[in-house]
């Protein structure tokens, strides 16, 4: 069973290229090679546990429907 690791984030890992986003915040997109690139890993800060983070960082992309809310 896999667990959220909350933990790892994709800051430091020299692929990363800051973004104008809405409302005159930052995001970030990484852009190491692989099945996530180009993928945005924060918003304004880097965010502990997105999907995308680049595979140098441990990042592993999942079918993204396993990350939506339930709905109920
Ligand atoms: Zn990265």
């Amino acid at each position: 069973m896999t667990r959220a690791d909350y933990t790892r984030t994709c800051a430091g890992c020299g692929s990363v290229v800051t973004e104008d986003w809405v409302n005159g915040q930052k995001c970030f997109r990484c852009y190491a090679p692989g099945q996530t690139c180009g993928y945005i890993v924060g918003i304004e800060r880097f965010l502990p546990y997105v999907p995308a983070w680049c595979p140098k960082m441990g990042g592993c992309l999942r079918p993204p429907e396993r990350y939506e809310v339930q709905k109920t």
